[in-house]
């Protein structure tokens, strides 16, 4: 049984469905602060935040987990450079309670998401594990931050960990069950999708002097799928590996801004017009995966190499009535959460005090 701190998320719900699919039972754990409850369809929820060791002291003594997933963090680049404090305390602080939580239960299995962020900017084309660490932001420095923390804990308290440094997730479920649904949403692929299937959104080109190609930042595209998949072969390393482990995780091929534009037209057929503004802050101009190790040791194998199905993944989800459902109900909402059983109830026992 797995605990997944984050799972109502965009990357830890399908988590949920890859190791629901695998056989595995699940725990959920999430506050529904940036999650939705429409997400919660594999396992079962229990309503809390990682910040609250009573809750997390609960839920341990409650089951005995064979590890944890840990996808419960502000991810937003530009919102960390506005709210350092606040990524610290979430991204950082919070790790290190349920970390703690984690020793008193004796559960040494950690899967972290992690992230390119915490590379800055790229002394190569590609970028491998060794590549070095010197973050542009306090997102990617709360992620290296806790990856430190977890060589440390690895060294000293037999934990075991791996730490997969995403690249750009993009993509949903294929048969659109569940995906990204951000208000604001920030990120380049949901915006442009939005906007071609007719939301009105304001969409420019973040910068047009990189020195890059055609002048406009590269990123490494990777579908959510093939992220949660690569987790599951994490799980399968632990169970052998001891030590922390960092992998990065891409398709190895990177698409500018502008590229993206032409491909989310390709997929849908309408034509977007999109201006240029100026560089957002803390973006570093190309960040492509050198994904070998995960390759080699995992045995990981992208399902979506390709820009325009990963695109195509998010055209179906964003197109659903069921996209459309969650971006209507309150933030927080539990409303549409089928699963609340007796740890649902429990759990919002906590919520109450
Ligand atoms: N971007 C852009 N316009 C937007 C949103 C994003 O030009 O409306 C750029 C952004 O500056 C970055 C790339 O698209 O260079 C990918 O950004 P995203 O926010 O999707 O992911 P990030 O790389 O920040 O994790």
């Amino acid at each position: 049984m797995y605990l997944v701190c984050g799972g109502a998320g965009y990357i830890g719900s399908h988590m949920c469905k890859h190791l629901h699919e695998a056989g595995h039972e699940v725990v959920v754990c999430d506050d529904l602060s940036t999650g939705h409850a429409g997400a919660l369809l594999w396992g079962t929820h229990a309503y809390g935040s990682i910040e609250d060791t009573e809750f997390l002291r609960s839920l341990f003594s409650r089951y005995q987990f064979d590890g944890v997933l840990h996808f419960a963090a502000l991810s937003v680049v530009a919102e960390s450079m506005r709210e350092p404090q606040r990524y610290y305390r979430n991204n950082v602080a919070a790790t290190l309670n349920l970390l703690r939580v984690m020793r008193e239960f004796e559960v040494n299995k950690f899967v972290f998401s992690s992230t390119a962020a915490v590379f800055g900017e790229p002394q190569a084309r590609m970028i491998s594990e060794d590549h070095p660490t010197v973050p542009l932001n306090p997102y990617g420095l709360s992620k290296l931050m806790v990856e430190q923390v977890l060589r440390d804990s690895c060294r000293a308290y037999g934990l075991r960990a791996v730490a997969l440094r995403y690249f750009n997730a993009a993509g949903a479920d294929p048969v659109a069950r569940i995906g990204e649904a951000h208000d604001p949403e920030t990120h380049l692929i949901p915006k442009l999708v939005r906007k071609a299937l007719g939301e009105d959104l304001a969409v420019t080109i973040n910068g047009t002097d990189y020195t890059t190609e055609d002048g406009t930042c590269i990123r490494d595209y990777v579908h959510v799928d093939d992220l949660a998949q690569a987790h599951l072969l994490a799980l399968d390393h632990l169970d052998h590996a001891v030590g922390m482990h960092s992998f990065n995780l891409g398709n190895g091929t990177g698409h500018s801004v502008k590229q993206v534009v032409e491909a989310v037209q390709e997929v849908t057929g309408e034509g977007l017009d999109i201006s240029v503004s100026g560089r957002r802050a803390g973006d570093p101009s190309h960040l492509v995966a050198a994904s070998k190790l995960a390759r080699s040791v995992l045995g990981w194998a992208p399902r979506y190499p390709r820009i325009v199905d990963v695109i195509e993944t998010a055209v179906r989800w964003h197109a659903s009535p069921t996209y459309a459902a969650w971006m209507a109900e309150p933030p927080g909402s539990e409303v549409s959460c089928t699963n609340h059983d007796a740890i649902g109830a429990q759990s919002n026992q906590y919520r109450h005090g």
